[in-house]
């Protein structure tokens, strides 16, 4: 496969649609040149889109269906998507920056968010109150209407898989603003709803600036429910539009997540884990593992074997990186690999070593070499801040006290780890550990089946797991006097 279309549309009210606002370039992030072009929604676009999604919800297309129908359509969407998943997986190796590999992998993901949550349309259920013998009562669970979701570029397809397969699941009609920088694939997601057979308006899904159609878009009068993932400037933007119009929102912002490791951990398991924690999709992930906080008495043969692996991993486009290994790819921009490397230098004047890494790659395209830092201390902006990119920070413990003021010591709270052969020790510190998900001996352990969300200013809401359709329902009670 060599050969990706040269034009993208947007699809809005069951139609192949140009942009408004006209077209933005889509880069190759492994070579820099232009990869294709895709239409840019307008503010009309999105009022046209939003108000598909409502002509649909108040027709009841979604929510007079049985729920076990409209359970398979969103189960099909991912039938679909693996279906396709050479060429789904190919586009998002090109537009996006990941080895092969791992594009399949996030396809593969997204696909699963639709199986699990197709499955799970049936189990919405109500419940009934006793209230003695003149009432019959009970409560019912339904959907907002609207359900907005505007996604990132980290996993553009993962990401819009997550939200909107709970968000149909539950009954809503949704509409999707796809990120900038990689936002080809996500018209597949929208070829797998015509699969499926959804109703018209039931999922409309665009590219267009933040600022102009993201911003027009959360502050629609006619949205309903607002699910975010991406920074925290963002976020906070979108809260204050949600908030003037009174609806819900959900978000997924940022991470400085810390593993913690003590002596008696196994460490050829804590290095493979670092490995996947910082490593992965060029460190660009929210709950990467972007601190390892280690005990004095292992710190030096840590920091050594770490920094091996990282020398051992081979940066380059990820077209030429088919199968899983000691590889990466390119990070998704100029300006983010930019920031990444002056936070490098910054790292530097700071006081911190880098032991391996710290610059960009001597070719085209937009690659950082995978970089541990160590004699970071807690005062540094690199161990405060998010880097968003292939940088590991090292810091040393003595005693679990510090480790804990440590891990917790910063703004976000996404996700954090423990590496330890001590149950007890590890269950004592989860209890402290101030996040919204904790890994013992496997960072990313879990699924599409546990909730995911973030303590602090890494946001608040829970996406995945049964939790997150609540995310997507309202509750409403019924109260029936009986004469
Ligand atoms: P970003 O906040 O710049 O953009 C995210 C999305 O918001 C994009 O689609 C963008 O167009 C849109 N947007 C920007 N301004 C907007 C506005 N005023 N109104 C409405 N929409 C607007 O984030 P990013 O750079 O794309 O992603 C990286 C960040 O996302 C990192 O901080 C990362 O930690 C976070 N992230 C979090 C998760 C999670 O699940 N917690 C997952 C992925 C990424």
């Amino acid at each position: 496969m060599s050969e990706i279309k040269p034009y993208w549309q947007n699809y809005i009210d069951g139609e192949w649609v140009d942009g408004g606002a006209g077209n933005l370039t889509v880069d190759d992030p492994a070579t820099g040149e232009a990869l294709a072009q895709q239409a840019l929604a307008s503010a009309q676009d999105v009022d046209r889109a939003v108000k598909a999604a409502k002509a649909c919800h108040e027709a009841g297309a979604l929510t007079e269906m049985r729920p076990v129908k409209r359970g398979r359509m969103v189960r099909a969407m991912g039938t679909y998507l693996l279906d396709h998943i050479d060429e789904i997986a190919y586009v998002l190796c090109r537009e996006a920056g990941k080895p092969l590999w791992e594009a399949r992998i996030e396809v593969e993901g997204a696909a699963r968010y639709f199986e699990y949550y197709g499955n799970q349309c049936e189990t919405i259920e109500g419940r009934s109150i006793p209230l003695g013998d003149s009432y019959y009562d009970f409560t019912v669970y339904e959907p907002f209407g609207v359900s907005a979701h505007v996604v990132p570029w980290n996993y553009p397809l993962e990401m819009t898989a997550r939200s909107l397969s709970a968000a149909l699941t539950a009954g809503n009609a949704c509409v999707v603003k796809t990120p900038e920088l990689d936002p080809l694939t996500n018209s597949f997601i929208a070829s797998a709803a015509e699969y499926a057979g959804l109703p018209r308006g039931a999922v409309n899904i665009f590219c267009g600036l933040g600022r102009e159609a993201g911003a027009s878009l959360v502050s629609h009068p006619d949205v309903n429910q607002i699910v975010f993932t991406g920074s925290v400037a963002t976020g906070v933007s979108i809260a204050s539009a949600a908030a003037k119009n009174v609806v819900p929102c959900v978000l997924e912002l940022g991470g400085k997540s810390a593993a913690i490791a003590w002596p008696d951990a196994n460490l050829d398991n804590l290095v493979s884990n670092v490995r996947w924690g910082i490593f992965f999709n060029a460190g660009q992930v929210c709950s990467a593992m972007s601190r390892l906080i280690v005990h004095e008495d292992v710190h030096d043969e840590v920091v050594e074997r770490v920094a091996d692996m990282a020398r051992s991993i081979s940066a380059g486009p990820g077209v030429d990186r088919p199968e899983f290994g000691p590889n990466m790819g390119a990070m998704i921009s100029d300006s983010q690999r930019n920031r990444a490397e002056s936070m490098c230098q910054q790292a530097e004047r700071q006081g911190g070593r880098a032991v391996v890494g710290g610059r960009r790659l001597n070719r085209p395209g937009f690659f950082l070499e995978p970089t541990v830092f160590d004699k970071v201390t807690p005062d540094m902006s690199i161990a405060q801040e998010e880097v968003f990119g292939p940088v590991l920070s090292v810091l040393k413990f003595g005693s679990d006290d510090e480790a804990l003021r440590l891990a917790n010591g910063t703004d976000y709270g996404l996700v954090s780890g423990i590496f330890t052969a001590d149950v007890d020790r590890a269950m004592k510190t989860a209890r402290r550990l101030r996040a919204g998900q904790v890994f013992v001996n496997e960072w990313y352990a879990g699924g599409v089946e546990t909730p995911f969300g973030g303590y602090g200013k890494s946001g608040y809401g829970r996406e995945k797991g049964r939790e997150a359709l609540w995310n997507y329902l309202q509750t409403k009670n019924i109260a029936i006097a009986i004469r």
